[in-house]
Parts: structure tokens; C-alpha cells; sequence
């Protein structure tokens, strides 16, 4: 068998209840995972602090001393052991809550130990919780000072894995196994790219030499992690392209043409080049997969209903599917007003809809006379059968997978519909590239013109009645504004609360003027009918939640207030701004925090202040949230999981890896010449897959 198949409980030190933990908690089963579990970040070893330095917060930091005395402190479960731990400079306290004893026992007093550990301040003097202690002589154990810290679950702590455990552990398995890791690229691609040797770079991640070491390290790994997500997502593009054909719509007919003359402004520059684009895409013979991006109020739903005309002018339908159905609804409406003049019937099918109704959309798509349906997941359902499905829209806001793609497509068993995807949230090209890699990508990269670029302004919580005089005097000239207020956490009831305090504030303030208020818990008839008093302007005010962050387009709305701004992502903050500064008055927006905000939410509110640029700040977010915590990357299906690349922060490697992929098949599109055999073995063990592309997705 394959030594890194070893189950982790072949490895000294790890019973079955350990590895039970590392597998629930560390996704960690076998030798391979832990080798790939790498830390995150690492800290300089080679410097000793003195206790009078310390100064401030602190990052985890050595000390050299030695411990004074011991004192056990408290009763029954809330005993802790003191050290009081001197260096010459001054004295804190090291502190633990277990194993109590055997600490006595393990550092006696009076000995030179190396301790290592983030100082708290507490009353005016530090102490350190938990420390590593090491004896002095032990201290080469750090390898070019650096040492690895591991990101670890309170859980994993718990049964005794803490940072200085994982070391031991890797230390083990890499004597174990390090001879036998093998190279994962070919040679030619190692000497082009001069990248250091695979097994060298999975050494030094964990136990790094020093900086330079550790840099080529980080180079070669981030290389082999974004390499092969452009092999495979190019390799299924390729293999797509040549294997599906695409429904010819070569005619521009009377439905196209007529929502074109009846559209009382003319379409941006951006949205005729995105239209061309998908024009090109279905006359040339092979399916389409477009992703449109654009920031908010772009323009997305227009194109993407002239690319659903063009379908209807061929003689095929189109659907349009959102991932939840407030935004299905809004689009339904929207879709409709727009074909109104035309006399195209919209259908709408969600989660909710009466089984009649249901019944009655089903028969029309089944018999062809309902030639245009808006949907949520609904859509999905085996029981919707279109009689000739040509196009797919797919809202996605990273929220459907390549799975739910995949399952319009078999909606035409003879071909495949062309699909077309609208990203809500505009990402940086890298992470576009990396997430939709096997996409063709059109970015929609002008707003329509004659908007102002909104003005954004922070204000503290205490300033709110200035935020009320500006609110009225808006309201005079004719304005409205939206008052949103963030979602809390784990507790709607909580949430809805504060939004009705919410309202008995600001009804007593405004007296004269009609507020409103929408929540998600509302009944939907309910929530339509305050949406359509505020669209209407029979409503100046229109507080919520951010059930409006997806939805409602009133350019009359020209003020934007967040109350507790400071709970709010970057990227969900832009989407609510985005929802004003579609009329031609001057916008605002205005995010209302407390005093104390901590340093990430001081960053996203400047730069919100700043900028007005989503894709600007798509990055700004992932640069503060870090990858993985970007919505829905999860369930992106693209089997994405990133150790230690951020497509973000690494676009230039992203974009060499992908030039790279792309060179390498266009002379070898099927990975059969011998040079590139470690290419194909790769893959295949990565994605469990042969690069023969076509079931994928
Ligand atoms: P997105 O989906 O990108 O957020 P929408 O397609 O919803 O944007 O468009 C936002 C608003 O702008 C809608 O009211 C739409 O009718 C309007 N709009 C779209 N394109 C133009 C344009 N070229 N000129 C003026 N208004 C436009
Ligand atoms: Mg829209």
C-alpha cells in the first residue's frame, strides 16, 4: 500500500480517540493529509524579548528565564497553576488550567528555560497563558529560528495536540516518509518554472531553514496548487468546446429587436460589447458558458435578458435561475415590466408556488407555450420539462455549484442549453480565473451613464441626530432613504426586535412622513405590499434588513443609512450601497458604528469611504477575510481547497500557471505525450479522474 494512505493512527502518539478529533475537526485522516496540513504562519525564534519590553499588545513572543516559584491559585475546576517567571529585566506570570502537577514536575525551578507565548495584558502587568517552555538546549530544535504555528481547534488542544505536538508529529513522519515523497511536475515544467524539488518544499514548510528557504517553499507550493486547477479547469474547457455543440441562435428576430427599441436609454458601451460576446458564442457551433460580471447596477439582468431573447427569436426558451426567491421574484417582476410592451408572459416556479400554478407552469414549459420561466432551485426538479430549453441564466452570487449547472443541462437531452452565469459580486480577474477558470468571462466595467458616484460618509452613533437632520432635509427636496440594520447573528428574533425599535425611533422622529419596514420573517404579501408603498413613493422611509441587499431598484432613493455598519462585510456593505445612486440626484451613504470598532472594521469602513469601485473592494475583502472565507467558495464545486494560495494576493502566479496550462495542451490537449505522464498521474489523483474532461460538470 501507499505509505501516505497510512491511517494516522500507524503514527506513535496517536491512539484512535486522537484521530477521531484530528479527522472531525482537521478534515486529517491519513499521512498525506497531515503532510499537507500546513501552518499559516510562523514566528522569528531567533529573537529573545525582555519582560521590560513588553509594551502594548503583543504578539506570540519568546522570553529566556527562569521560574522563580510555583503557586496553585483557586479551587476545584477553576485551579490554575502560577509561575511567577523572571528574565533579570522583570517577572510574569505563566499560567495554566491542566495538568497541574506534571508541570512541577517537568520544569523545576530555577532552571534556564525559552518559553514562547502571547502575553495578555491584564491590570497593568502580562502574563502568558499556556506557554511552550522548552529547556534552553533544545532551542536549535527551531530550525532557522522560524517556527511553523498550525492553525489547531480549541478541540485539538484539548486531547493534547497543541502547536509544539504537531511539530513532533510532522518530525516523526517526515523521517518516516520523506525519502519516498515523490515529484508531482515533470522536469521540464520544474526547470522552466525553477521551482525547487516537491519533497524539498514539503521539508521546509514545516521545518524552514530560514527566509529564503522558505520563500521558494511557498513559491513551489502555491505553484503546484494553482497549476493544476488551471490544468483541469482548461482541460475542461477544451474537451467541452470540442465535445458539446451548441444550439445555432443565429437569428436577431422581433423580440430581441423590440425590447431594443423599446428601452427608454441606450444600452453602455460595456453592455453591447458583453451582448456581442454572447452573440459570437451562439452562432459559432459550440455551447456556451459565459460568466457576466459587473458591479451592482451594471446592467446584468438587461443583457442577460437580451441573450434570453435571442433564444426566443430561434425558437427556444430560456429560464433564469436565483438562489433564493426574493431575488427570483425581483426578477420576475423586473423581466415582466420589461416584456410587457413586448407580450412576452413571464412564468415564475419557486420553492412556494401552489401546486395549481405549479401544474400550469409545467404544462407550458412542457408543450412550448410558455417560453420564458424565472425560478429558484425549483427549477431543478425532474418534473420540469422544457420543450426546448436554449438558454440558461444562472444568477449565481457564487451560490449554485458546477453540479446545479450541470442539471439545466440535461433540462434538452439532445444538446445542451447555453448557459450563462451573472455574478452578482464582482471578484478580482485572479480569483475569476480560479473559481470559473473553465468559463469564458465578460465583465461588464461601465455604469450607465449620468449616475453621480455616491458620496459615503462615517458617522458614530452619536451623531445620529445630525443623521436625522440630514434625512429630513433629503426628504424635503423629495427624496427617499433606506435605513438597513444588521443581521445579528444566530438570532433573528434579536435582529427583528431591533428593527422595530427601529421603527418606533424613527416614526416618532419623522411624524409627517411614512415609514415602512421589511424583514425577512414577513409574510411575502405583506413584504410586497411595504416594497411597493416605498417603490411607489408613498413611503419617504423604508427601514430592513438586508433582505433588500438583493432586489428592490427605486431611483428615487438617494440616502442610504447602516445603522452598526461595523457588522457587515466589505462586499455586503457595497451590495446595500449599491441600492441608491441609480437616479440622477446626488447619492449618500451613511455608516453608523459605535465608538469602538476594532482594526478590520475601521479598515472596511475607510475603504468604503474611499472607494465606490466593487471590484476594488472584492479585493480589499479577501485581502482582510482571507480565502476561505469568501462566500461560498465551498460549494463553488470546483473542489477548490486552497492550503496556501490566496487567487487573490497571488494573481501574478495565477496568471503564469495559467499561461503555462494553456501552452502545455494546447501542444498537448489529452496529456499523453511522455514528458507530461506525471502531468496526467496527478490529476488523476487529485480529482480521482482520467483527463478525459467530458463527464465533469
Ligand atoms: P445589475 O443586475 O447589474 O445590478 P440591473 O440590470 O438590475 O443591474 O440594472 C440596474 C438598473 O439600471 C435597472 O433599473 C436598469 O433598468 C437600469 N439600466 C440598465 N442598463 C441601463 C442603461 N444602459 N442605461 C440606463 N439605465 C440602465
Ligand atoms: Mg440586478
Amino acid at each position: 500500500m501507499d505509505i501516505f494512505q497510512t491511517p494516522l493512527t500507524y503514527l506513535p502518539g496517536i491512539g484512535p480517540k486522537r484521530a477521531t478529533v484530528l479527522a472531525e475537526e482537521l478534515d486529517l485522516y491519513t499521512y498525506l493529509d497531515l503532510l499537507h496540513y500546513f501552518p499559516t504562519k510562523y514566528v522569528d525564534r531567533s529573537r529573545v524579548y525582555t519582560i521590560k519590553d513588553l509594551r502594548g499588545e503583543m504578539p506570540s513572543i519568546q522570553l529566556r528565564g527562569y521560574i522563580r516559584d510555583y503557586k496553585e491559585i483557586g479551587e476545584g475546576r477553576r485551579k490554575r497553576l502560577v509561575a511567577y517567571f523572571s528574565d533579570g529585566t522583570g517577572t510574569i506570570e505563566l499560567v495554566w488550567f491542566r495538568s497541574l502537577s506534571t508541570i512541577q514536575r517537568l520544569y523545576p525551578v530555577g532552571q534556564t528555560y525559552l518559553i514562547f507565548g502571547k502575553p495578555v495584558l491584564f491590570n497593568g502587568s502580562y502574563s502568558i497563558n499556556h506557554p511552550e517552555v522548552d529547556e534552553e538546549s533544545r532551542e536549535q530544535a527551531v530550525s532557522g529560528g522560524l517556527m511553523p504555528i498550525y492553525p489547531l481547534t480549541e478541540k485539538v488542544k484539548r486531547i493534547g495536540i497543541a502547536n509544539r505536538q504537531m511539530r513532533q508529529l510532522l518530525y516523526i513522519l517526515l523521517e518516516a516518509c520523506r525519502s519516498q515523497i515523490r515529484e508531482t511536475l515533470p522536469e521540464h515544467i520544474i526547470q522552466r518554472a525553477q521551482l525547487i524539488p516537491y519533497s524539498t518544499a514539503i521539508q521546509q514548510i514545516h521545518f524552514p531553514e530560514g527566509n529564503t528557504e522558505l520563500e521558494a517553499t511557498r513559491r513551489r507550493l502555491k505553484f503546484d496548487e494553482l497549476f493544476f486547477i488551471q490544468l483541469r479547469l482548461l482541460g475542461m474547457k477544451n474537451e467541452r468546446k470540442a465535445t458539446s455543440p451548441g444550439l445555432p441562435l443565429p437569428r436577431v428576430g422581433e423580440a430581441f429587436r423590440g425590447l431594443y427599441s423599446s428601452l427608454p436609454f441606450d444600452l453602455t458601451g460595456a453592455q453591447k460589447r458583453v451582448i456581442r460576446e454572447i452573440q459570437t458564442d451562439v452562432v459559432s457551433g459550440k455551447q456556451m458558458n459565459r460568466l457576466v460580471q459587473g458591479d451592482v447596477g451594471s446592467g446584468k439582468t438587461l443583457v442577460a435578458l437580451f441573450a434570453m431573447l435571442l433564444a426566443l427569436d430561434n425558437g427556444y426558451q430560456a429560464c433564469m435561475m436565483a438562489p433564493t426567491e426574493i431575488l427570483a421574484r425581483q426578477h420576475f417582476l423586473s423581466l415582466t415590466e420589461l416584456l410587457a410592451p413586448l407580450g412576452i408572459e413571464v412564468g415564475l416556479l419557486l420553492g412556494s408556488t401552489k401546486k395549481r400554478e405549479r401544474t400550469k407552469l409545467h404544462e407550458g414549459l412542457g408543450d412550448g407555450s410558455l417560453r420564458i420561466i424565472v425560478g429558484t432551485h425549483a427549477l431543478l426538479e425532474p418534473v420540469v420539462q422544457f420543450h426546448r430549453l436554449g438558454l440558461a441564466v444562472i444568477d449565481e452570487q457564487h451560490r449554485f455549484g458546477v453540479v446545479q449547472r450541470s442539471g439545466l443541462w440535461t433540462k434538452n437531452e439532445s444538446q445542451h442549453p447555453h448557459i450563462l452565469i451573472m455574478s452578482a459580486t464582482p471578484i478580482p480577474r485572479t480569483l475569476a480565473m480560479t473559481l470559473y477558470g473553465d468559463l469564458d468571462i465578460s465583465v461588464i466595467d461601465e455604469l450607465p451613464p449620468g449616475r453621480k458616484p455616491i458620496q459615503t460618509y462615517h458617522q458614530p452613533e452619536s451623531h445620529i441626530f445630525e443623521v436625522y437632520a440630514f434625512l429630513e432635509r433629503q426628504i424635503a427636496e423629495g427624496r427617499q432613504a433606506y435605513v438597513v440594520f444588521p443581521m445579528i447573528e444566530e438570532n433573528e428574533r434579536e435582529e427583528i426586535r431591533a428593527l422595530e425599535e427601529g421603527l418606533v425611533r424613527y416614526r416618532e422622529r419623522f411624524p409627517e412622513y411614512t415609514v415602512v419596514m421589511v424583514h425577512g420573517k414577513m409574510k411575502p404579501e405583506k413584504k410586497d405590499e411595504e416594497m411597493r408603498r416605498f417603490a411607489s413613493g408613498e413611503a419617504e422611509i423604508m427601514l430592513a434588513t438586508t433582505v433588500i441587499e438583493v432586489g428592490v431598484n427605486v431611483p428615487n432613493a438617494s440616502v442610504m443609512v447602516i445603522e452598526g455598519a461595523n457588522r457587515f462585510g466589505l462586499s455586503q456593505l457595497h451590495q446595500l450601497r449599491g441600492r441608491v445612486g441609480r437616479g440622477a440626484s446626488q447619492s449618500y451613504c451613511i455608516l453608523l458604528t459605535g465608538n469602538e470598532l476594532g482594526e478590520d472594521a475601521k479598515r472596511r469602513i475607510a475603504i468604503m469611504v474611499e472607494t465606490n469601485d466593487g471590484f476594488e473592494i472584492a479585493e480589499e475583502d479577501m485581502r482582510l477575510r482571507g480565502f476561505g472565507e469568501i462566500d461560498g467558495t465551498r460549494q463553488s464545486g470546483q473542489q477548490l481547497s486552497l492550503r496556501i494560495a490566496n487567487p487573490a494576493l497571488d494573481g501574478a502566479m495565477v496568471q503564469y500557471t495559467r499561461d503555462l496550462a494553456e501552452e502545455i495542451l494546447a501542444e498537448d490537449s489529452t496529456l499523453t505525450l511522455a514528458k507530461n505522464e506525471p502531468l496526467r498521474q496527478r490529476l488523476d489523483a487529485l480529482y480521482h479522474e482520467r483527463p478525459s474532461w467530458s463527464q465533469i460538470s
